[in-house]
């Protein structure tokens, strides 16, 4: 299975190094909002220019010339232009209203050959040479970076720079994949008309993709309880400098959830895009407090907080944000020839069929289950559309080749 952790870390900036990280980020941006330029008409999609290498092949040495980006970071501002542009024509393509995309976010994509980690300091290719800020790290020990980042376990995969205007300071979100027992991804049939990754957001974990894809969000956990156990020391001091301590720490708490969930809801689009899919699709959220009584209240703040952030950057990568009804979602089983749906079923963490035996981690039951729920829904449509071209469209569920328990199982379709 694969499990990826993702560290959010502030960067403590000297003055010189804001200077250079921000006339880096302008550069990036030029170098983007010049790429989608060149990519864009207005006349038709099929003038767009989508592909990767073409682009590069037009633009990097004008850019190499024109800026003082050091090579990858120019690749990198290509990559996520033509990846916005593309993005734009699947919409266009859907018949929606779409406009050349244009980036005023200070945000940068690293990889290994333009940021190298060390313990406490990351060193940043800027268009002043490398600069080096040091983490501005909890003091407990471990730190999820430490966790994620430096052990040997997880593979760092890449990372971004995020400036947050608001509280003027430089994040870096760290993304790195657990490297033992990586699943392959099972192969694209190709036919199908609509692909759709489901998503389970759960009490164990954070959430869970068809595709095997676990965010487990117990780092989340652990700071929500560090921050918690820091607000009750300072409310018992009772001083009025305590008081405002607190409400400063709940400041600096709210940021930090955000930036953590929106790492979060970025590496679930990138899973849907990563495996073509067109759809992500979500239980319904309305009742999710019944539902799930023991969900602590910050998990429901996330499970909202994620959807909100999907469905709202979903689309500039092609992908739509669907939701279906929950309803048993977690005590059915998930497979197509048998779906029995029983209290029984589930054990925790733990699903087995008490009708054909299937088992299976529960969270990735109820993804599959959700997925599935979501593809019959639209065949189900589809079937009772006037348009007799419709009728045949197949509409698809991802899955992962493998289970937890290492059993395999019947990739499924959508029914
Ligand atoms: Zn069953």
């Amino acid at each position: 299975m694969d499990v990826r952790r993702t560290a959010v870390v502030k960067l403590a900036v000297s003055d010189e190094q804001r200077d250079a990280l921000h006339r880096t980020a302008d550069q990036y941006l030029y170098c983007a909002n010049r790429t989608a330029d060149y990519c864009w008409s207005d006349t038709s999609f099929t003038e767009c220019k989508t592909n990767k290498r073409q682009v590069r092949d037009a633009l990097y040495s004008a850019l190499r010339e024109e800026t003082d980006l050091q090579a990858q970071l120019v690749q990198a501002a290509i990559k996520r232009a033509v990846e916005a542009v593309k993005g734009c024509v699947e919409r266009w393509k859907k018949g929606q209203r779409v406009s050349c995309p244009t980036f005023t976010a200070e945000t940068m994509d690293y990889d290994t050959r333009s940021a190298t980690f060390y313990r406490n300091k990351v060193s940043l290719a800027t268009v002043e040479g490398r600069v080096e800020p040091s983490f501005v790290l909890p003091a407990d020990s471990p730190t999820p970076y430490e966790q994620y980042v430096l052990s040997e376990d997880y593979e760092f995969r890449e990372s971004t720079l995020r400036y947050d205007p608001v509280d003027d300071e430089f994040y870096l979100h760290i993304s790195t994949r657990r490297t033992d027992g990586d699943a392959e991804v099972p192969a694209d049939t190709g036919h199908p008309d609509q692909t759709v990754l489901g998503i389970d957001l759960g009490v164990n974990s954070l959430a869970v993709s068809s595709t095997g894809t676990f965010w487990q969000g117990d780092d989340y956990d652990h700071w929500c309880r560090e921050f918690e156990k820091r607000r009750r020391e300072m409310q018992q001091r009772g001083t009025q400098a305590a008081h405002n301590a607190v409400l400063r720490l709940g400041k600096r708490e709210e940021a930090w959830r955000k930036q953590y969930i929106h790492t979060v809801a970025n590496e679930l689009i990138s899973e849907a895009v990563e495996h073509n899919c067109d759809v992500i699709a979500f239980e319904d959220l309305t009742d999710i407090r019944e539902r799930l009584p023991h969900a602590k209240w910050h998990h429901v703040w996330a499970f909202r907080r994620l959807f909100e952030y999907v469905s709202y950057k979903a689309p500039e990568k092609g992908v739509t944000v669907e939701q279906v009804e929950p309803n048993h979602t977690s005590q059915r089983c998930s497979r197509t020839d048998c779906g029995f749906t029983h209290p029984d079923n589930r054990r925790g963490e733990h699903f087995e069929c008490q009708k054909c035996g299937y088992e299976v981690n529960a969270d990735y039951n109820g993804a599959k289950n959700i997925g599935l729920r979501y593809a019959r829904k639209r065949i189900h449509r589809l079937r009772s559309s006037p348009k007799s071209g419709d009728r045949d469209a197949e509409v698809n569920l991802r899955v992962n080749g493998g289970t937890l328990n290492g059993k395999s199982h019947q990739p499924i379709a959508g029914d």
